[in-house]
């Protein structure tokens, strides 16, 4: 019953951020720009990021070609971090990450993956796991500079 409606509740989200991603778009003069691709499901995207002089995410967004999870996570991820430190971004990035693995669970462990907490259950396909993460692999890259990210 619960898994049921998890799933459910899943599918629309995802459904929705993929019908009509948020902050989807080139951005004129990006601070930290880097690019991700996924070769097992064939996702390329493209991150964005502008960041101010106290190192909080002015702004992100991204251009992306790819399967219905990595577009809905791109979205879900740059409405996530818009107004964020570095600090806080790299914070979600490892929650984020230890959610999909299963190595987190979010009703038990304090976090603020609000909203993210949808991929829960992520973990149940590996393959799938690689199409979520990809975005946010390519904002650590932006970050770092590391302007090219594969996801393998
Ligand atoms: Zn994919």
């Amino acid at each position: 019953m619960e898994n049921s409606r998890t799933r459910e509740l899943y599918q629309q989200v995802i459904l929705d951020h993929n019908k009509n991603p948020r902050n989807h778009g080139k951005m004129k003069g990006a601070s930290h720009v880097a690019e991700g691709y996924n070769p097992l499901c064939g996702d390329h995207l493209f991150i964005y990021l502008k960041i101010d002089k106290n190192n909080v995410i002015e702004d992100i967004t991204f251009e992306n070609d790819g399967c219905a999870i990595s577009t809905a996570s791109a979205s879900m991820m740059t409405s996530a971090l818009k107004g964020k430190t570095l600090d806080q971004s790299q914070n979600l990035f490892d929650q984020f990450h230890r959610l999909v693995l299963k190595e987190l669970n979010p009703e038990s462990e304090a976090n603020d993956l609000g909203k993210l907490k949808i991929f829960s259950g992520i973990w149940q396909f590996p393959s799938r796991v690689k199409c979520a993460t990809l975005c946010w692999h390519a904002m650590r890259g932006a970050l770092n500079k590391d302007n090219s990210v594969t996801s393998e």
